[in-house]
């Protein structure tokens, strides 16, 4: 059995980034990771710009900063000016637009009077070059602006888009195919007959993927019957990482890890020392689209997880595993993130594993803290609802005091 370092370990060296690929930028692009270096097509600004509201003039008009001038031209933004500013004149300008010739200054409307085609302008603080932002400021033309490796966020949007690029080559989000197992689950919208449950997980695992950055698709329930279990598996051949829910400890109807092994998948480990979520299944299959390889770049495996159907023991593998992975496909740190943190209320338990208990990790003054909540195991989704977290109780025979301090696994940023 593995140590949850070692499983994660193993499930990292198989989570190489996905082959990149060209991508408009939008919600599905938010948060990717760019591929490619991109420089700037013009200079921006593309040329000198008044950055106020006001005239455009020349210092040398101006004596103990006040100058009686005559309008010439009124320039608005989008618009070019069509005359020179000379001695003794003024254009009125808005910001953003091109400033004319002979003029080294913009003054601010409010330090301005207008009486017809004249402007009287009283601004003691007026230098050259004040209120005008110069061509190429920001970036000049040919100029990287942007490196491989970073990720996008709202303001690398707006600038790949000032520079004409609202395509770029990204690392994809990886697809994420979500199949429940058991005989006994039925689909939300149903009612559960003598015996039967709904399916809890494969919404929650919906939920996690998309938190997690990857695109989920629900294939169905699979029921414990190897053909069937099998056509669904089949279906879903065309996914970057599979997540099978349920089927994967040693019941008699547990099938997944012997018709995956028929269908070809290595299997790389199967079961942790951990609480809940022992039963995970690990392994890899040959990647669902082979396709030509960028010099120096390992076009990584498909990932295949058989989540144990216990909701709660599924929910944690996820973040511990499956998490990691999405976002190692992504190229991006995979985590999993903890954080220390003092423990509010004394905490007596005996566990055989270590255990991911639900919590209530909050930031105060005093740093880090965390609560467990009332919680009793593996199908306890209920006791799940008042976590933010997960904290880790070392295997053995504990009575963690208030004050002491534990590792808690984050799966909330907020
Ligand atoms: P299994 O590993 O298939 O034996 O499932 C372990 C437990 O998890 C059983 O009590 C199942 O009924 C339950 N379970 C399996 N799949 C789901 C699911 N999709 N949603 C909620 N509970 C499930
Ligand atoms: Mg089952």
């Amino acid at each position: 059995m593995h140590t949850v370092a070692e499983a994660l370990e193993i499930v990292l060296r198989h989570a190489q980034p996905l082959p990149t690929t060209m991508a408009p930028l939008g919600p599905e692009t938010l948060g990717l990771v760019l591929a490619e270096d991109v420089a700037s097509d013009l200079d921006m600004p593309p040329f000198d710009k008044a950055m106020m509201d006001g005239f455009a003039l020349s210092t040398s008009d101006l004596r103990d900063g006040h100058a009686e001038l005559l309008i010439v031209e009124e320039i608005h933004a989008g618009k070019t000016p069509s005359v020179a500013v000379k001695s003794g004149q003024a254009s009125r300008i808005m910001t953003g637009a091109p400033i004319p010739q002979g003029i080294d200054a913009v003054v601010m409307i409010e330090r301005c009077e207008v009486a017809g085609n004249q402007v009287c302008v009283n601004d003691r603080t007026l230098k050259a070059g004040q209120n005008i932002l110069a061509r190429g400021r920001e970036m000049r033309v040919g100029e990287t602006v942007l490196r491989a490796g970073t990720r996008l966020r709202p303001q690398e949007f707006g600038l790949l888009a000032t520079v004409g690029r609202p395509v770029v080559k990204v690392q994809p989000a990886p697809r994420v195919g979500i199949i429940s197992t058991g005989d006994e689950i039925v689909e939300p919208e149903q009612t559960p007959g003598p015996g039967e449950i709904r399916s809890g997980n494969s919404l929650m695992l919906v939920a996690q993927v998309a938190r997690a950055g990857g695109v989920p698709h629900y294939v169905g329930i699979a029921r414990d019957e190897p053909g069937h279990l099998r056509a669904l598996i089949d279906k879903s051949m065309q996914y970057d990482v599979l997540l099978l829910s349920g089927g994967v400890s040693a019941g008699k109807f547990d099938l997944v890890p012997g018709v995956l092994a028929e269908l070809g998948m290595t299997a790389l480990f199967h079961k942790i020392a951990m609480k809940p979520g022992k039963p995970l299944l690990f392994g890899i299959t040959p990647p669902p689209h082979p396709q030509p390889l960028s010099p120096g770049r390992e076009r990584g495996d498909r990932l295949i997880f058989g989540l144990p159907g216990n909701p709660v023991g599924s929910m944690v593998c996820f973040e511990l595993f499956v998490r990691p992975a999405i976002r190692a496909l992504m190229a991006l740190p995979p985590g999993p993130d903890y954080v220390n943190a003092t423990l509010t209320k004394d905490h007596a338990y005996r566990t055989d594993r270590p255990t991911y208990h639900p919590a209530r990790l909050q930031q105060t003054d005093a740093g880090w803290t965390v609560e467990p909540t009332v919680w009793f195991g593996s199908p306890d989704l209920r006791g799940v609802v008042p976590a933010n977290a997960f904290v880790l109780l070392p295997e053995g025979d504990h009575a963690h005091r208030a004050g002491d301090r534990l590792m808690v696994l984050r799966v909330e940023n907020e």
